[in-house]
């Protein structure tokens, strides 16, 4: 689009999406930069009929009238562009995350609107395929997370089971100065977690860890240097600061902001401030133009997310 405008600020965001047309322009030109094309067929010389603010596609065949939604996170969502993308702005740049809570009073939708919102813009922040390994130096670590069920109040605790009252293992694997990648673990087992360090690092590259014992034997696919918390002081490059650094970050977004996350829902908290850390180099803007690139070919529906929770809990979002 050649008069596209990318919002630099929070409140430049606000002002430019309050326009559906630079709504609908803004996320077209992202999921279709070649032009407009039919998401059930691919035609792609589809009409603009201005009322609707939908295209219609010249074959006959379902949906043939398309919004620019159609196929993203936003599908099926009454709410408008001009609350989600601020929305999304705001997920991706708050470097706590941002409460449902808050949400729904920033945006004046209930909080239960806001929760199922969030859970889709995390969806958006998800990493692709990872297909290109870790190199170089590499920090590998785990921590657990949660355990908060015992101070919860008994309405919301009795929709848990047995398995989500304790504490989850995350592992986390860290390039020096690159990404990092999180995963929730079923244990940390050394199988289980070798098989995570070969499958995200390319062999040969140096991993730093813990001397915890599920380690022993990286050095047969790695070049594995392990800390000894006995010393007092890092020696030179053999420390796991980096990934220590990026779950003390998880964590202030999740005791802080967040206060109590269920097990089921954890790797999208883990999402979401893996999309941050990793953009940390960007600006704002920059943060906000990838999630939107990230939004399409994605859907996510109340009842994938609630899991087993009670129809009762139905919403309209
Ligand atoms: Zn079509």
């Amino acid at each position: 689009m050649a008069n596209e405008t990318n919002p630099k600020t929070l409140q430049q965001a606000i002002i430019y999406f309050s326009n559906p047309e630079n709504c609908r322009n803004y996320l077209a030109a992202r999921r279709w930069p070649k032009g407009v094309i039919c998401p059930t067929c691919g035609r792609d010389d589809v009409s603009f009929l201005e009322k609707q603010n939908k295209w219609q596609c010249k074959s006959a065949h379902k949906q043939r009238q398309f919004s620019v939604k159609v196929g993203t996170i936003f599908e099926d969502s009454p709410l408008g562009l001009d609350k989600w993308l601020p929305a999304v702005w705001m997920i991706v740049n708050n470097k706590n995350g941002k409460s449902s809570y808050e949400m729904a009073k920033d945006l004046g939708v209930t909080q239960k609107t806001a929760w199922f919102m969030e859970h889709r813009i995390r969806l958006a922040m998800q990493s692709g395929s990872f297909e290109k390994k870790l190199s170089g130096r590499v920090e590998v670590d785990e921590t657990y997370i949660g355990g908060k069920a015992r101070n919860m109040h008994f309405s919301k605790r009795k929709h848990l089971g047995a398995r989500d009252t304790g504490k989850v293992a995350v592992m986390g694997l860290l390039e020096r100065h690159g990404e990092v990648r999180t995963m929730v673990v079923a244990g940390t087992k050394r199988r289980m977690l070798h098989d995570q360090v070969s499958q995200h690092v390319e062999q040969g590259s140096t991993v730093y860890s813990e001397a915890l014992r599920s380690y022993n034997q990286l050095d047969q696919e790695f070049i594995h240097h392990v800390i000894n918390h006995a010393e007092t002081y890092v020696q030179g490059h053999v420390h796991t600061n980096g990934i220590e650094n990026f779950w003390s970050l998880l964590k202030r977004s999740i005791k802080g902001t967040y206060i109590s996350v269920e097990p089921f829902h954890l790797f999208r908290y883990l999402d979401e401030q893996s999309f941050r850390f990793n953009g940390r180099k960007g600006n704002d803007s920059e943060r906000f133009q990838k999630a939107m690139e990230q939004v399409t070919g994605k859907r996510l529906t109340f009842k994938e997310v609630t899991g087993k929770l009670p129809d009762d809990d139905k919403l309209s979002c």
